[in-house]
């Protein structure tokens, strides 16, 4: 077995995209041989000079490790004299079973999908294991090729993805896909397909709005899911397709947090209390903060979450709460949060007993007091509150979803679940 990893031949000028080359390389290899499985890797999102889709890709094939080479450098040498001058593609090829590159390299793996590793440490993974690479123009891609190669063995959580691919003179105009067909698909296909639509935001989440060459991806948790759903989607002609082993919908780049030891660029599971009342600010955006002892955590849920906000919008100070997501100059992007334990009661100034009306301060520290029917009461009182939230586990929509992140409808999760569809 021969495990070839490639990243970062996205073009945004020229509509690339490193799955469409994944298949393609696919495609050589079978003519060779035989492929076992392609992998689409979402590594740490949060790399600086990424879009939001930072993916690698690795091709898991019989091709002897050297004639593998020799045609995956072909096709990237292509790609690298041709496109925009943000691409620099990676190629590293080892030989071995997937599940068997060296501990190091699954680390290596690993770290990328949760936190922003150099290419420095990428070129010295390479050489430690004794891989065969090639970088083009800085190389960059190197990083994310060296991660594709580990993640078989780093990661074990996987999910699928079916990509169609339009007819190359197709690419920038606009898809033609019968959403009707879509959302028929998708009702029938969940929850083994998921993230297909988004029913209350009425949008064909699959397919994409930008210029490239996937006409749509229909995700889920195995490769029969995904088929059907694709079979019910009426659209252009398919010019062709590949089935890709992801960690999207994973959850992959959370790592256990605490509150004042989170650092920017990375995903954490945090647990604290709500501090402050959520907050919504110009442009629909929800702040809140939570707390854990001394230390505190501005959270936000921006407006493209959309219903999310609502729930967001739902908590109070008291609220117990484990929250999910990236943090970004010290504030953490709310991707889904459970509700552990809910304020139930809350105090108020008592009601007089006698006429029904609210009491007033009889001073500092003297209680309340109704003047006219002469009633007190020693303090304010615990009164039930409504809530319009319950314990559990709330979401981001579909629509809103990052690619790593792992819907709620997967199962798993310590507590009751409210997915989004
Ligand atoms: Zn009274």
């Amino acid at each position: 077995m021969t495990v070839v990893g490639v990243d970062d031949t996205d073009s945004r000028e020229r509509g690339m995209c490193t799955t469409y080359l994944a298949a393609r390389l696919a495609d050589r290899f079978a003519e060779r041989g035989s492929v076992e499985r392609r992998l689409l890797v979402r590594l740490c999102p949060a790399a600086p000079h990424k879009t939001r889709g930072n993916a690698a890709l690795a091709v898991h094939t019989d091709v002897e490790p050297a004639a593998a080479f020799e045609v995956a450098a072909d096709l990237l040498s292509d790609v690298a004299e041709t496109d925009d001058p943000q691409t620099h593609p990676g190629l590293v090829v080892a030989p071995g079973a997937p599940e068997a590159v060296p501990e190091a390299v699954a680390a290596f793996a690993g770290a990328a999908v949760r936190r922003l590793v150099t290419l420095d440490e990428a070129l010295a993974g390479i050489e430690a294991a004794g891989y065969a690479s090639q970088g083009w123009k800085t190389g960059r891609g190197r990083i994310g090729a060296l991660a594709a190669v580990g993640a078989w063995a780093a990661l074990d959580d996987w999910t699928v993805e079916r990509l169609a691919y339009r007819a190359a003179e197709r690419w920038g105009t606009p898809r033609d896909v019968d959403e009707s067909t879509v959302f028929q698909a998708a009702e029938a296909g969940y929850p083994d397909a998921w993230d297909t639509v988004d029913r209350v935001e009425g949008e064909a989440v699959c397919v994409p709005h930008t210029p490239g060459p996937v006409l749509y991806g229909v995700r889920g948790d195995d490769p029969a899911a995904v088929d059907r759903v694709a079979a019910g989607i009426r659209s252009e002609p398919v010019a062709t397709w590949a089935r890709f082993w992801t960690n999207q919908g994973t959850d992959a780049h959370l790592t256990a947090g605490t509150m004042g030891a989170l650092r920017d660029a990375r995903a954490y599971r945090v647990d604290g209390t709500v501090a402050t009342a959520p907050e919504t600010r110009r442009g629909g955006h929800v702040f809140l903060t939570l707390a854990d002892g001394d230390e505190a955590l501005p959270c936000a849920a921006f407006e493209p979450t959309k219903r999310f906000r609502d729930r967001v919008r739902a908590l109070r100070p008291g609220d117990r709460v484990t929250v999910c997501g990236e943090v970004t100059d010290g504030t953490l992007k709310l991707e889904k949060f459970a509700v552990r334990e809910l304020v139930r009661t809350e105090a108020v100034v008592p009601t007089c007993p006698d006429c029904g009306r609210r009491m007033e301060s009889a001073g500092r520290g003297q209680g309340y007091r109704c003047r006219g029917c002469r009633t007190s009461a020693p303090g304010k009182v615990e009164q039930p509150v409504e809530r319009a939230i319950e314990p559990g586990w709330y979401e981001v929509p579909p629509v809103a979803r990052r690619h790593v992140a792992k819907p709620l409808v997967r199962g798993g999760f310590d507590a009751p679940i409210h997915p989004e569809r």
